[in-house]
Protein backbone atom coordinates (compact mmCIF):
# COMPACT_ATOMS: atom_id res chain seq x y z
CA UNK A 1 0.00 0.00 0.00
CA UNK A 2 1.10 3.33 -1.18
CA UNK A 3 1.55 6.00 1.57
CA UNK A 4 1.90 9.83 1.00
CA UNK A 5 4.87 11.46 2.86
CA UNK A 6 5.39 14.67 1.24
CA UNK A 7 3.40 16.40 -1.84
CA UNK A 8 3.99 14.07 -4.86
CA UNK A 9 5.97 11.74 -2.73
CA UNK A 10 4.87 8.33 -2.02
CA UNK A 11 6.35 5.74 0.16
CA UNK A 12 5.91 1.52 0.14
CA UNK A 13 6.96 -0.19 2.75
CA UNK A 14 8.13 -4.04 2.63
CA UNK A 15 8.02 -6.56 5.53
CA UNK A 16 11.99 -7.22 4.61
CA UNK A 17 14.04 -5.22 6.51
CA UNK A 18 11.72 -2.23 6.35
CA UNK A 19 13.16 -1.28 3.18
CA UNK A 20 11.16 1.63 1.63
CA UNK A 21 10.27 2.15 -1.75
CA UNK A 22 9.62 5.65 -2.92
CA UNK A 23 7.48 7.08 -5.88
CA UNK A 24 8.12 10.35 -7.13
CA UNK A 25 5.15 11.94 -9.41
CA UNK A 26 5.85 13.29 -12.76
CA UNK A 27 4.03 14.99 -15.10
CA UNK A 28 2.70 11.79 -16.83
CA UNK A 29 4.10 9.40 -14.65
CA UNK A 30 6.35 8.19 -11.82
CA UNK A 31 9.99 7.92 -10.73
CA UNK A 32 10.30 4.45 -8.97
CA UNK A 33 13.45 4.71 -6.60
CA UNK A 34 14.93 0.90 -5.14
CA UNK A 35 11.05 -0.62 -5.67
CA UNK A 36 11.23 -4.26 -3.97
CA UNK A 37 11.51 -6.38 -2.21
CA UNK A 38 9.10 -9.72 -1.97
CA UNK A 39 7.10 -10.81 -4.95
CA UNK A 40 3.61 -10.20 -3.47
CA UNK A 41 4.93 -6.68 -2.55
CA UNK A 42 6.10 -6.08 -6.21
CA UNK A 43 2.62 -7.32 -7.23
CA UNK A 44 0.91 -4.52 -4.94
CA UNK A 45 2.99 -2.02 -5.86
CA UNK A 46 2.26 -2.74 -9.72
CA UNK A 47 -1.30 -2.83 -8.87
CA UNK A 48 -1.73 0.75 -6.82
CA UNK A 49 0.03 2.29 -10.02
CA UNK A 50 -2.30 0.91 -12.35
CA UNK A 51 -5.19 2.00 -10.25
CA UNK A 52 -4.08 5.10 -9.72
CA UNK A 53 -4.00 5.55 -13.60
CA UNK A 54 -0.14 6.19 -13.37
CA UNK A 55 2.58 3.90 -15.16
CA UNK A 56 6.81 4.02 -14.49
CA UNK A 57 8.78 6.45 -16.51
CA UNK A 58 11.89 5.76 -15.07
CA UNK A 59 14.00 3.74 -12.14
CA UNK A 60 16.83 4.62 -9.90
CA UNK A 61 18.64 2.03 -7.84
CA UNK A 62 20.36 4.13 -5.15
CA UNK A 63 23.05 1.40 -4.90
CA UNK A 64 24.68 -1.95 -6.03
CA UNK A 65 23.16 -4.16 -3.23
CA UNK A 66 20.51 -6.61 -4.75
CA UNK A 67 17.68 -5.30 -2.20
CA UNK A 68 17.98 -1.91 -4.10
CA UNK A 69 18.21 -3.67 -8.03
CA UNK A 70 14.95 -5.14 -7.93
CA UNK A 71 12.71 -4.58 -11.11
CA UNK A 72 9.49 -5.94 -11.95
CA UNK A 73 7.78 -6.14 -15.61
CA UNK A 74 4.89 -4.27 -14.75
CA UNK A 75 6.59 -1.58 -14.03
CA UNK A 76 7.79 -1.41 -18.13
CA UNK A 77 10.71 -1.99 -19.88
CA UNK A 78 11.97 1.75 -19.04
CA UNK A 79 15.20 3.15 -18.45
CA UNK A 80 16.82 2.43 -15.13
CA UNK A 81 19.24 4.49 -13.42
CA UNK A 82 22.42 4.54 -10.93
CA UNK A 83 25.46 6.67 -10.71
CA UNK A 84 28.08 5.19 -13.26
CA UNK A 85 30.25 3.49 -10.37
CA UNK A 86 27.06 1.74 -9.41
CA UNK A 87 26.13 0.37 -12.29
CA UNK A 88 29.85 -0.54 -12.99
CA UNK A 89 29.90 -2.65 -10.08
CA UNK A 90 26.55 -4.20 -10.46
CA UNK A 91 28.27 -5.28 -13.95
CA UNK A 92 31.13 -6.80 -12.36
CA UNK A 93 29.13 -8.38 -8.83
CA UNK A 94 26.72 -9.91 -11.43
CA UNK A 95 28.59 -11.28 -14.44
CA UNK A 96 27.98 -14.74 -13.00
CA UNK A 97 24.84 -14.49 -11.72
CA UNK A 98 23.82 -14.33 -7.87
CA UNK A 99 23.58 -16.75 -5.68
CA UNK A 100 20.57 -15.80 -3.82
CA UNK A 101 21.13 -18.23 -0.75
CA UNK A 102 24.33 -17.29 -0.32
CA UNK A 103 22.76 -13.20 0.48
CA UNK A 104 19.77 -14.56 2.14
CA UNK A 105 17.24 -13.35 -0.50
CA UNK A 106 14.03 -14.94 0.25
CA UNK A 107 12.70 -17.02 -2.00
CA UNK A 108 10.11 -15.25 -3.44
CA UNK A 109 11.86 -12.16 -4.99
CA UNK A 110 11.77 -11.91 -8.50
CA UNK A 111 15.46 -11.76 -9.47
CA UNK A 112 15.07 -11.94 -13.34
CA UNK A 113 16.03 -8.00 -13.98
CA UNK A 114 17.83 -7.81 -11.00
CA UNK A 115 20.53 -4.74 -11.90
CA UNK A 116 19.45 -4.05 -15.00
CA UNK A 117 21.09 -0.37 -14.26
CA UNK A 118 22.26 2.65 -16.90
CA UNK A 119 25.14 3.95 -15.94
CA UNK A 120 24.64 7.99 -15.55
CA UNK A 121 27.58 10.20 -16.42
CA UNK A 122 29.75 10.94 -14.19
CA UNK A 123 29.17 14.61 -13.01
CA UNK A 124 25.36 14.38 -13.63
CA UNK A 125 23.91 16.47 -11.33
CA UNK A 126 19.76 15.61 -11.66
CA UNK A 127 18.15 11.82 -12.53
CA UNK A 128 16.90 12.40 -15.99
CA UNK A 129 13.26 12.38 -16.21
CA UNK A 130 10.45 14.31 -16.71
CA UNK A 131 9.16 15.57 -13.09
CA UNK A 132 10.21 17.66 -9.97
CA UNK A 133 13.96 17.94 -10.14
CA UNK A 134 15.58 15.17 -8.09
CA UNK A 135 19.73 15.93 -7.14
CA UNK A 136 21.97 12.78 -6.97
CA UNK A 137 24.32 13.19 -3.91
CA UNK A 138 26.86 10.60 -4.55
CA UNK A 139 29.29 9.39 -2.51
CA UNK A 140 30.74 6.38 -1.35
CA UNK A 141 29.69 5.70 2.80
CA UNK A 142 27.76 2.26 2.25
CA UNK A 143 28.85 0.75 -1.30
CA UNK A 144 30.46 1.71 -4.58
CA UNK A 145 28.82 4.42 -6.30
CA UNK A 146 26.62 5.09 -3.67
CA UNK A 147 23.67 7.94 -4.14
CA UNK A 148 21.59 9.64 -1.97
CA UNK A 149 18.49 11.57 -3.60
CA UNK A 150 17.09 15.15 -2.92
CA UNK A 151 14.16 16.62 -3.80
CA UNK A 152 14.30 20.21 -3.14
CA UNK A 153 11.05 21.44 -4.01
CA UNK A 154 9.68 19.16 -1.30
CA UNK A 155 12.37 19.20 1.06
CA UNK A 156 12.62 15.39 0.80
CA UNK A 157 15.53 13.73 1.67
CA UNK A 158 16.33 9.61 0.29
CA UNK A 159 19.21 8.62 2.40
CA UNK A 160 19.52 5.08 0.71
CA UNK A 161 21.64 2.98 3.05
CA UNK A 162 22.33 5.64 4.92
CA UNK A 163 20.49 7.51 8.32
CA UNK A 164 18.82 4.46 9.35
CA UNK A 165 16.72 4.14 12.52
CA UNK A 166 17.18 0.73 12.48
CA UNK A 167 20.16 -0.14 10.86
CA UNK A 168 23.93 1.19 11.98
CA UNK A 169 26.11 2.19 9.08
CA UNK A 170 26.98 -0.55 7.24
CA UNK A 171 30.74 -0.11 6.14
CA UNK A 172 32.34 -0.82 2.16
CA UNK A 173 34.22 -3.54 3.29
CA UNK A 174 34.60 -5.22 0.18
CA UNK A 175 37.48 -2.73 -1.62
CA UNK A 176 37.06 0.44 0.35
CA UNK A 177 40.84 1.32 1.24
CA UNK A 178 39.08 3.83 3.89
CA UNK A 179 35.71 2.71 4.65
CA UNK A 180 35.09 4.89 7.58
CA UNK A 181 36.43 7.93 6.43
CA UNK A 182 34.18 7.23 3.13
CA UNK A 183 31.40 6.97 5.73
CA UNK A 184 31.71 10.16 7.71
CA UNK A 185 32.74 12.08 4.28
CA UNK A 186 29.28 10.90 3.65
CA UNK A 187 27.83 12.41 6.65
CA UNK A 188 29.52 15.60 6.25
CA UNK A 189 27.74 16.29 2.59
CA UNK A 190 24.63 15.43 3.78
CA UNK A 191 24.72 17.45 7.28
CA UNK A 192 25.10 20.54 4.76
CA UNK A 193 21.28 20.15 3.81
CA UNK A 194 20.00 18.62 6.79
CA UNK A 195 18.46 22.07 8.39
CA UNK A 196 16.18 22.07 5.24
CA UNK A 197 15.46 18.36 5.69
CA UNK A 198 11.79 17.89 6.02
CA UNK A 199 10.68 14.45 5.08
CA UNK A 200 13.69 11.91 5.42
CA UNK A 201 13.39 8.51 4.05
CA UNK A 202 16.02 5.99 4.70
CA UNK A 203 16.46 2.60 2.20
CA UNK A 204 15.32 0.89 5.38
CA UNK A 205 13.65 2.25 8.56
CA UNK A 206 11.55 5.10 9.79
CA UNK A 207 10.45 8.37 7.75
CA UNK A 208 11.43 10.86 9.90
CA UNK A 209 10.26 14.64 9.81
CA UNK A 210 12.17 17.72 10.77
CA UNK A 211 15.60 17.45 12.99
CA UNK A 212 15.52 13.94 11.99
CA UNK A 213 17.95 13.56 9.71
CA UNK A 214 20.52 16.14 12.00
CA UNK A 215 19.29 13.47 14.80
CA UNK A 216 20.70 10.24 12.96
CA UNK A 217 23.94 12.03 11.78
CA UNK A 218 25.10 12.58 15.05
CA UNK A 219 24.23 9.02 15.71
CA UNK A 220 25.54 7.94 12.96
CA UNK A 221 28.82 9.81 13.74
CA UNK A 222 29.07 8.78 17.20
CA UNK A 223 28.79 5.07 16.40
CA UNK A 224 31.47 5.51 13.43
CA UNK A 225 33.95 7.53 15.69
CA UNK A 226 33.46 4.47 18.29
CA UNK A 227 34.12 2.27 16.32
CA UNK A 228 37.56 3.92 14.49
CA UNK A 229 39.10 4.51 17.90
CA UNK A 230 38.16 0.83 18.87
CA UNK A 231 35.98 2.19 22.15
CA UNK A 232 32.71 0.56 23.37
CA UNK A 233 29.72 1.41 21.18
CA UNK A 234 26.66 2.56 22.80
CA UNK A 235 23.87 2.43 20.01
CA UNK A 236 20.45 1.06 20.39
CA UNK A 237 20.07 -0.12 16.89
CA UNK A 238 22.76 -3.10 18.02
CA UNK A 239 21.24 -4.00 20.81
CA UNK A 240 19.20 -7.43 20.02
CA UNK A 241 17.48 -7.94 23.03
CA UNK A 242 15.10 -4.72 21.92
CA UNK A 243 14.44 -6.44 18.45
CA UNK A 244 13.27 -9.76 17.35
CA UNK A 245 14.16 -10.32 14.62
CA UNK A 246 16.78 -7.86 13.76
CA UNK A 247 19.46 -10.27 15.83
CA UNK A 248 21.48 -9.81 12.65
CA UNK A 249 22.22 -5.91 12.71
CA UNK A 250 24.79 -7.06 16.30
CA UNK A 251 26.29 -9.67 13.65
CA UNK A 252 26.98 -6.91 11.07
CA UNK A 253 28.57 -4.77 14.41
CA UNK A 254 30.77 -7.57 15.23
CA UNK A 255 31.75 -8.21 11.85
CA UNK A 256 32.80 -4.76 11.37
CA UNK A 257 34.83 -4.43 14.47
CA UNK A 258 36.49 -7.86 13.02
CA UNK A 259 37.23 -6.64 9.92
CA UNK A 260 38.74 -3.27 10.68
CA UNK A 261 41.03 -5.24 13.76
CA UNK A 262 42.87 -7.73 10.78
CA UNK A 263 43.28 -4.60 8.78
CA UNK A 264 45.16 -2.40 11.25
CA UNK A 265 47.04 -5.94 11.89
CA UNK A 266 47.86 -5.81 7.81
CA UNK A 267 48.71 -2.46 7.75
CA UNK A 268 50.98 -3.65 10.47
CA UNK A 269 55.09 -4.11 9.43
CA UNK A 270 55.38 -7.68 9.29
CA UNK A 271 58.40 -8.91 11.55
CA UNK A 272 61.35 -11.00 9.70
ZN1 LIG B 1 22.97 -1.61 0.95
Amino acid sequence: MLKQVAAGVQVHVSEFCQSNTVVVQGSDGVLLIDPGVHGHELDCLVNDLASAGQRVLAGFSTHPHWDHLLWHPGFGDVPRFGTSRCAATVRARLAGGIDAKRFGIPEDVPLELLGHVSGLPDGTTQIPWDGPPVQILGHEGHAPGHAALWIQDQGVLIGGDTLSDVLIPMLDLAGATDPIEDYLAALLMLEGLADDVEVLIPGHGTIGGVGEAKTRILQDRKYLQALRGAQDVNDSRIDASAKPGWEWVADVHARQIQALESSVQSERPKLP
